[in-house]
């Protein structure tokens, strides 16, 4: 087992890998901009070391920075939570170069799944469904009107390197295809470098549905279920939950076993989540993220099983706690993320929170790196907590996170809150009946 962590990350997270390593007795080391000094990572860990000026890449994006806070505190390993350089494959191999373990995935699994034409690939020849469209990169109009003609339209044309939405483009008709096609490779190759751009069927009304696996590196790997995280704004998800309300236990069963053979044939190596697309009853996989998720906690409610300390487990070599006969399902769990944003318009409200109230009792838990009196700096994120909640069945975690979003109070700036306590009354809600277009189509209409 590790002897000393060092968290390269802030806020919600950084504190949620910390609580898992106290856990274990494993010391723990913060890293902190000087915007963070106050944060409550740093206050909690063991040993903090200032990473540099406010900008992400001047600090938690810092390798060298990173690097000499390891060397000074003597940390044997890295957790990179999630953000930041948690799938940057290269920080991965300096790590290793300089004899510490970074928590997550081998550097080649980080390049595989960070591609996504490679990505399709390689899921799809381990027995992955996905979704229909261009074998690899469209170079070439003529060959894309085919492939469009043959998957039909619409089609949506997706950059490769792509990431947060960014260089994705739909055509509804072969008279669009043409310019989708341009616009999406000269978008993609200004934001990211590459402008390799692949062809994939549109789908119209698809729900967002992942599944968090674990491998242990050495061809063993479980799936502990799936969760649906269709609720999105942006392609930002804004609410989870575990089971899906859409899936049975007999297609949950279904889905979990192929990706979970899928992972342990390529012999991965700790937390990963594969996102699909559901619609008619079918899965087509979008992406493989190789490392831990905002929305993870919704899995531990149902599971029990605290994803953390497996990582640091089978990073340190330890394996996997359990086989996947032990997994159990228990109940069903809800995320809401707390966002310092107008609940209507989205707009970040940085500032300074003036009181801050948790819900509590049975089956809620509040994850969060924030207080009274802090101060929100500008320059990150804007998730300030994740409400989850879980109940033995849906209806008592409505009833119960209904009550538990009126308890929670943060005074001071604004936040998403109100669009929760919004949610939970709506009866599509209340009835799990909505797709990944719902809560934008219900934004425009409520506003
Ligand atoms: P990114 O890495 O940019 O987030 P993803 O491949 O994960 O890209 O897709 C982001 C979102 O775009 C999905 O959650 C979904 O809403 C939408 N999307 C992606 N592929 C398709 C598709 N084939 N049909 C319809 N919507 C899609």
């Amino acid at each position: 087992m590790f002897h000393k962590i060092l968290i390269a990350n802030r806020g919600e997270i950084a504190l949620r890998v910390l609580r898992a390593a106290k856990e274990l007795g494993i010391q723990t080391v913060a890293v902190h901009s000087t915007a963070d000094a106050d944060a409550m990572h740093v206050r909690l860990a063991d040993e903090s070391v200032c990473i540099g000026p406010p900008p992400s890449r001047d600090s938690y994006l810092n390798i060298h920075q990173i690097l000499a806070a390891c060397e000074i505190t003597g940390a044997d390993a890295v957790h990179p939570g999630y953000g930041f350089l948690s799938e940057n494959a290269k920080f991965s191999e300096i790590l290793a170069a300089h004899n510490l373990t970074f928590i997550g995935p081998s550097a080649e699994h980080i390049r595989i799944m960070g591609d996504k034409i490679t990505a399709k690939k390689t899921v799809k020849e381990l027995g992955i469904p996905v979704v229909p469209g261009s074998d690899g990169a469209v170079t070439d109009d003529v060959e894309a009107k085919r492939i469009a003609a043959d998957i039909g339209y619409p089609v949506l044309i997706k950059a490769s390197a792509g990431g947060g939405g960014r260089g994705m483009k739909v055509a509804k008709t072969e008279a669009d295809l043409a310019e989708a096609l341009s616009t999406a490779r000269s978008e993609a190759g200004a934001a990211f470098g590459d402008d390799a751009v692949y062809i994939e069927k549109y789908l119209e009304k698809p729900r967002h549905i992942e599944v968090q696996v674990m491998g242990d590196g050495a061809g063993k790997a479980i799936h502990l279920g799936e969760r649906d995280c269709s609720l999105q704004r942006r392609h930002q998800k804004v609410w989870e939950e575990a089971n899906s309300p859409a899936l049975n236990v007999e297609q949950r069963n279904r889905i979990g076993e192929i990706v979970s053979k899928a992972i342990a044939d390529l012999g991965y190596s700790g937390a990963g989540t594969i996102e699909f697309l559901y619609e008619n009853g079918e899965f087509y996989f979008i992406e493989m993220n190789t490392r831990l998720q905002v929305e993870h906690p919704v899995t531990e409610a149902i599971t029990g099983i605290d994803l953390v300390h497996e990582q640091i487990r089978v990073a340190s070599g330890g394996g996997l706690s359990c086989t996947q006969d032990e997994v159990r399902f228990e109940g069903h769990a809800i995320e809401c993320r707390i966002n310092a944003e107008d609940p209507r318009t989205f707009t970040p409200s940085p500032g300074t929170i003036t009181h801050f109230h948790t819900p509590g009792g049975l089956g809620i838990r509040v994850d969060s790196g924030v207080y009274s009196g802090y101060r929100i700096p500008p320059y990150y994120d804007s998730l300030i907590g994740k409400l989850i909640v879980h109940g033995r069945n849906r209806v008592e975690c409505m009833m119960r996170l209904r009550r538990a979003l009126d308890e929670f109070v943060v005074d001071g700036i604004k936040t998403t809150l109100p669009l929760f306590q919004d949610l939970v009354g709506n009866p599509d809600i209340a009835n799990g009946d909505y797709d990944i277009h719902w809560l934008e189509n219900y934004l425009a209409k409520t506003s």
